[in-house]
């Protein structure tokens, strides 16, 4: 894919996504500028990009400021706790990263004229009463909820963005990414695919919480990346899930895990945390019409590729606590 910006600002670019994100510009000739105060993740995950002369990464909480010189045509606002063990743990700031962060970072786009994408959520929805959920659907989120932190901040962040798009005549989309997974998640970040992935590869118990019927829609990383940069690159306002229509269930993956990995572990039925979503599928029409994407890898072959670079890095990366 043709991409047409010279320069991109990504803040939460050593996480998880935005790592990809960051090699998957890089790859298509755009300049990077990479913010992140590692407070959920390390340098170590974009350290094979900085001999490339068009990255560069700067040590900042975009909660407390975001300025960057030079030309810029593209800011993608990715920073914010995401797994529910992090956001727990850091509430103020996840809601600092969606108010102030989102602010800074709008104020920056507004600055250069450059195209916004806001790094949303299915969280939106919250616990939703409609399945699959739709972008027309307003969602079911206690503002005070164990969750609230994160949920509320999102909600917060897209009704900043349309703000700013109305009133400020920034060039903005919002993108709802599903749960998504892949290489580069931390081994102890407490999201479901790491975690059943490291406790069979140790084969110690997979921890599976309440009885395991509750869904989820995991998508591969690769896809989710290809979703928000075709978000970025087409001129739609959002907002538009990107994630797998392939819906499963958390005790199903858990012995999916199993036998992908070889493993002989047993299933352990833990607490559920509180607040924990029973349902979540995405309605990727939109998707498909707006921006002409699709998932296109198999939750077995990216769990196996994730199950590898598992294989290939475990203990040997840092692991951070908030
Ligand atoms: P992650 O925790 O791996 O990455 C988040 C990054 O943001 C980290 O590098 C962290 O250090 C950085 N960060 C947090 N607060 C910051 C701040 N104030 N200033 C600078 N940097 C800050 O999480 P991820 O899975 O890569 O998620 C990235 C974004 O995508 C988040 O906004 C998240 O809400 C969104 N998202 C992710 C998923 C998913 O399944 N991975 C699903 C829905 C939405
Ligand atoms: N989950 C689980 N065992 C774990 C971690 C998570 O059964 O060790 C469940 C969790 O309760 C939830 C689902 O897996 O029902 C997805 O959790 P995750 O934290 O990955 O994402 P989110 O809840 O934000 O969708």
């Amino acid at each position: 894919m043709r991409l047409p910006f010279r320069r991109a600002v990504i803040t939460g670019g050593a996480g998880f996504l935005g790592s990809h994100l960051c090699g998957a510009l890089l790859r298509r000739g755009v300049d990077v500028v990479c913010v992140d105060d590692f407070c959920t993740s390390a340098p170590e995950n974009v350290r094979h990009l900085r001999p490339d002369p068009g990255f560069s990464l700067v040590r900042n909480d975009v909660s407390v400021a975001l300025d960057v010189p030079g030309h810029v045509d593209l800011v993608m606002h990715l920073a914010s706790p995401a797994s529910p063990a992090d956001y727990r743990l850091l509430p103020i700031a996840t809601l600092r990263a969606g108010s102030h962060g989102t602010t800074n970072a709008l104020e920056l786009a507004a600055r250069k004229q450059a195209r916004f994408v806001l790094a949303s959520t299915s969280e939106v929805y919250g616990d939703p009463h409609e399945h699959p959920q739709r972008e027309s659907y307003p969602g079911n989120v206690d503002p005070v909820g164990p969750r609230s932190c994160y949920d509320e901040a999102k909600r917060f962040a897209e009704a900043l963005t349309t703000a700013y798009r109305d009133n400020r005549r920034v060039d903005t989309v919002i993108v709802r990414i599903f749960n998504s997974y892949g290489p580069r998640m931390r081994a102890g970040d407490g999201r479901v695919v790491p975690t059943f992935i490291c406790q069979a590869l140790a084969g110690s118990p997979l921890t599976v919480a309440g009885d395991g019927s509750q869904t989820r829609s995991l998508c591969f990383v690769d896809d989710t990346i290809d979703g928000l940069l075709a978000a970025a690159t087409r001129g739609h306002r959002g907002p538009v899930n990107i994630g797998s229509p392939e819906e499963v269930e958390v005790l199903a993956l858990a012995r999916r895990v199993k036998k992908l990995t070889g493993s002989a572990s047993a299933i352990e039925f833990v607490e559920r945390p509180p607040g924990d979503p029973e349902r979540r599928r995405p309605d990727t029409t939109l998707a498909g019409e707006l921006l002409g994407w699709r998932p296109r890898v198999s939750l077995d072959e990216g769990i196996g590729r994730t199950v590898s670079w598992f294989r290939r890095h475990r203990g040997t990366r840092p692991e951070v606590i908030g």
